[in-house]
């Protein structure tokens, strides 16, 4: 069974309208579609939706699932960014899901939002300006702010939960296998059993060529295998080409960590199927 929840259209930072993924996804088989724009934000970016076009979007997703309703299951999401007073949208009408997610993290220094997961060139701004050069210390962050989320705000799915990697080819600034990494994910992982969350297997790392392997890595993906904590396979894609993009080495690394099922939303219900 073919599905993604994970998809940016020209809403957000995708490059197409909607409808395009929707016949792609058809053209390719798929189950179900979900949308996930990145949610409105209190600062400036270049990739979350304006606020001014919300109702647009969830009305645009609407008004697709009713007309591709014999072919195609369409569901509405946000991807949702956490952080000190970020607006609440899981409750908004329309919505079916959100995928939560960490992106930025607030700099007291220039009392800007910083990107965590930018450009490599952002990426070490960040580490300069708020963690004086401190690898650790700026993935300590990470994580602590990906817990609090999920015990705070918790949404439906945890998205890319190990986004950090996406600039460490190579081993750049940190090994995984510190055991400081492995805590701070432990850490989370254990707020996400608790508060029942899917964690998403996210392809979008490789298809856009920054990762070798999928968001979470497998080793994490094993420790979540014995937690019995569910995943969903998605490919974050911002082309309607790639909604399926690498699912076949996602799905044997998936493997490779133990599950026999993922948990998707069919017919309005989150629920297991076989992989
Ligand atoms: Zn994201
Ligand atoms: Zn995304």
């Amino acid at each position: 069974m073919l599905t993604t929840y994970h998809t940016h259209s020209y809403f957000c930072d995708g490059s197409m309208h909607p409808e395009d993924y929707v016949r792609a996804a058809v053209e390719k088989g798929f189950t179900a579609i979900g949308f996930s724009s990145h949610a409105p934000v209190l600062f400036e970016t270049d990739w979350n939706m304006k606020q001014e076009l919300l109702n647009d979007y969830i009305e645009t997703i609407l008004r697709l699932k009713e007309k591709y309703k014999n072919r195609i299951q369409v569901y509405t999401g946000l991807e949702t960014d956490y952080y000190p007073n970020s607006p609440d949208y899981r409750c908004i009408p329309g919505l079916d899901y959100t995928i939560g997610a960490i992106h930025f993290i607030y700099s007291k220094e220039n009392n800007r939002y910083m990107a965590l997961d930018g450009t490599p060139e952002e990426f070490l701004e960040t580490l300069n300006t708020i963690f004086d050069g401190d690898v650790e210390a700026m993935v300590k962050a990470y994580y602590s702010l990906l817990t609090e989320m999920i015990s705070k705000r918790p949404p439906d799915i945890a998205g890319h939960i190990d986004i950090l990697k996406k600039n460490n080819a190579g081993d750049r600034f940190f090994s995984e296998k510190f055991q400081w990494y492995r805590l701070a994910v432990e850490t989370a992982l254990n707020e996400i059993k608790n508060k029942g969350i899917i964690v998403e297997v996210n392809t979008g790392g490789i298809s856009r060529g920054y990762t070798t392997e999928v968001y979470p890595s497998v080793w994490i993906m094993k420790m979540m295998r014995e937690m019995e904590i569910p995943v969903v396979l998605n490919s974050d894609a911002h082309n309607p080409d790639w909604i399926d993009a690498y699912y076949e080495k996602a799905l044997t690394m998936i493997k490779s960590a133990g599950y026999t099922t993922q948990r998707v939303l069919i017919d309005g219900v989150w629920q297991d199927v076989k992989l």
